[in-house]
């Protein structure tokens, strides 16, 4: 089975290294842009969606006409107008399925600025070999496998990084999955995720990591000094940098706290039964609070490192039905009834049972994942709580 995977690294470029990667941000960026506006006006004249294939006539005109073009790679901008092409491809894919996606936006200096080259690098211990750049050093803090397929390079803040696209062939075992092996993952706010563990239910949870509390109240602090200070003055911009260093970090933190949580699960368990996230639709519903720890703990991530590293192990990973009510459902008896946001236990009046919110969600998951027999009685009915925390 063919895998895809990614690896980033921090750059070391020099200071002509750094204006490279400026100008071709800027070049890639540019033609973007451009791209799109035609796209919007061959659209509204004449009613035509213009393909990549088009565009790229187009952009040899353009690198006529526009001579700083021309110092800028010309795979570079070609890759360009594939992001633009694949960005219009999943605009109209989520249009057929009903769903409002937005439309494609133009790029703004410093919203992430990248740019990517599909091939003509080449690599050495710890350099990058990017063409019309040269040799640039970056920090490699693990090895690559695999064949690299295509090299990206990304602003973040202040700092500069390579991501390395690569293609792994690997054999996966097959793991046949057992009840007892299974866990329901319910994602919560009060808790990052609730789990029921194995044939008996056990609960488990996995916290919210504590430091994330502390660096988003200094967030909140910068944010509150930077509006103080004079708008696009010196001192205005050097605390914009500062700013975006910690939201860096927070990225970081939050990244290495998912995958650890991840890699533990995958560990221990051979079948996985979530949620279907909504998350945007959520965000809009939500009222604030509920928003920020949704939006803070980074679910849709976690799920998709989850899945991942499942499926490179052989492991399965279900994702129910965006309509299946876990949270609503008695886990004993199988009647449904509404839940307010506030209500953190569930109560059942037809059988008794008593239950924290979150776990009994995340039993109805497993059970209905794993096509248990819903009646009490069933084995999941005894959900004598014991914990084990990760
Ligand atoms: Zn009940």
């Amino acid at each position: 089975m063919k895998i895809l995977k990614g690896f980033k690294y921090r750059l070391r470029p020099n200071r002509k290294q750094r204006e490279f990667f400026a100008q071709f941000s800027g070049c890639a960026r540019y033609v973007y842009n451009r791209g799109l506006e035609r796209r919007q006006e061959v659209y509204e004249k004449e009613k035509k969606t213009l393909r990549y294939f088009d565009q790229n006539k187009e952009l040899t005109a353009w690198r006529y006409e526009i001579d700083w073009l021309k110092s800028c790679h010309s795979q570079v901008l070609q890759q360009s107008l594939k992001d633009l092409n694949s960005a219009f491809d999943h605009f109209f894919r989520r249009l057929k399925k009903g769903g409002e996606p937005g439309f494609p936006r133009f790029k703004r200096k410093g919203d992430g600025d990248s740019f990517r080259f599909p091939q003509g690098f080449k690599l050495d211990e710890s350099r990058v070999y990017l063409p019309k750049i040269g040799w640039v050093r970056f920090r490699k803090s693990r090895e690559i496998e695999g064949e690299i397929k295509q090299v990206t390079i990304t602003r973040e803040g202040d700092c500069w990084s390579v991501s390395f696209s690569v293609e792994i062939e690997r054999a996966i075992p097959e793991v046949i999955p057992t009840l007892e092996r299974s866990v329901g993952i319910d994602l919560g706010c009060s808790v990052f995720a609730k789990l029921a563990i194995g044939e008996s239910n056990l609960s488990g949870e996995i916290g919210h990591p504590k430091y994330l509390k502390s660096l988003l109240a200094k967030i909140k602090r910068y944010n509150h000094i930077l509006s103080k200070k004079v708008y696009k003055s010196r001192n205005y911009f050097k605390f914009r940098k500062k700013l975006a260093k910690l939201h860096r970090h927070i990225r970081d933190a939050r990244a290495d706290f998912l995958h650890k949580v991840s890699t533990k699960l995958t560990q221990n368990h051979d079948q996985f039964f979530v949620e279907n996230l909504h998350v945007k639709e959520m965000l809009e519903a939500g009222h604030t609070a509920l928003r920020r720890a949704i939006a803070d703990s980074g679910w849709r991530k976690f799920l998709d490192f989850l899945k991942y590293k499942a499926v490179e192990l052989g492991k399965h990973f279900k994702e129910l039905s965006p309509y299946f009510p876990s949270t609503q459902l008695c886990s004993c008896c199988g009647r449904r009834k509404k839940l307010s946001l506030n209500e953190r236990v569930y109560t059942c009046d037809h059988c008794g049972l008593s239950l924290d919110r979150d776990l009994n969600a995340a039993i109805n998951l497993k059970a209905a994942g794993a096509s248990v027999v819903n009646a009490c009685g069933a084995t999941w009915c005894s959900a004598e709580a014991g914990i084990s925390r990760l």
